[in-house]
């Protein structure tokens, strides 16, 4: 059966129509895909519009030179990035300086490695470190040898000087 050359012109226009919607609608995907991109990845709107503009220009080869341009960390992952590097920092500047060198040391640390001087004692009951004023160990009540015992009764000691106070502003 021949066909009919009217309706052969037809199926090809057809077909074209087809084919350019796909395509313009194609381009303009690209177009929109990118400007979100790239609003994700910079705040400058010329460089938003430059590459939206480069694309929409270009297209297919447009977006390829777009991928390869733009900024590899999404701006989300730039403050991430950011805020990792300020704990970081955060966490070098917390640890204590040596009284002695002025470095900083580690919080186990009993002597500072650099110039020896002593940073912490060890209980000589339960052997956790202590703070070298500390004459009372925290964790098991032990006091340290040769630390007067009447000190441990600070409560005491406390009040009595309340007292002391009080007496001070009654006489004046
Ligand atoms: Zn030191
Ligand atoms: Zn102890």
């Amino acid at each position: 059966m021949p066909l009919d050359p009217a309706f052969l012109g037809n199926l090809v226009l057809i077909l074209t129509a087809f084919g350019g919607a796909f395509l313009a609608a194609l381009w303009i995907a690209l177009v929109i895909w990118t400007y979100r991109d790239i609003r994700a990845r910079a705040r400058d709107p010329l460089v938003q519009i430059l590459s939206a503009l480069l694309v929409a220009v270009l297209n297919l080869p447009g977006v390829l030179v777009y991928l390869i341009l733009r900024p590899a960390r999404t701006l989300e992952e730039e403050y991430q990035h950011t805020l990792e590097e300020e704990s970081l920092l955060q966490a070098l500047e917390d640890l204590p300086l040596c009284p002695g060198c002025e470095r900083r040391v580690q919080n186990e640390w009993q002597v500072c490695p650099n110039c020896h001087t002593k940073l912490k004692k060890s209980c000589h009951h339960c052997s956790k470190l202590m703070e070298l004023p500390w004459n009372i160990c925290p964790y098991c009540g032990t006091p340290v040898p040769g630390m007067r015992q009447d000190s441990l009764n600070i409560d005491e000691a406390l009040r009595g000087l309340q007292i002391g106070d009080s007496q001070v502003e009654a006489d004046s």
